[in-house]
């Protein structure tokens, strides 16, 4: 079953509202992984540190960051606008990652092409 708030309960005694991460019981601030997930040790241990370690190494600290601004904007230690201003620019950074990776690839086949068909140049 797939939780819509976290199971967890906050400091002040009420009960988290945040949305639980995955298929967990828990919200990224609650989750027993979460100091994990900020050491280097335990990234291996989850299906975010999967991802994580899949992505381009450039791109890591942008997700980092994010996942910092997520659980401070949880703790109101940062204001929602932000957020959405980082993640505004994590997408602009991302589509031009996407942009050079798509060019390296295009490239890579247009040499092969042209080695395999020297009579088309
Ligand atoms: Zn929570």
């Amino acid at each position: 079953m797939i939780l819509t708030v976290c199971s967890a309960t906050k400091k002040d005694g009420a009960a988290c509202a945040a949305k639980p991460i995955l298929e967990s019981k828990y919200c990224m601030s609650h989750h027993p992984d979460s100091k994990e997930w900020r050491s280097k040790g335990g990234r291996n241990k989850s299906n975010i540190a999967r991802a994580h370690n899949r992505m381009p190494d450039g791109l890591k600290p942008i997700v980092d960051g994010l996942l910092n601004g997520f659980e401070q904007v949880h703790s109101g230690d940062l204001e929602p606008r932000q957020l959405a201003a980082m993640a505004q620019g994590a997408t602009a950074l991302i589509k031009l990652a996407e942009f050079v990776l798509l060019e390296e690839r295009l490239s890579k086949m247009e040499d092969e092409i042209s080695e395999r068909y020297p009579e088309t140049n």
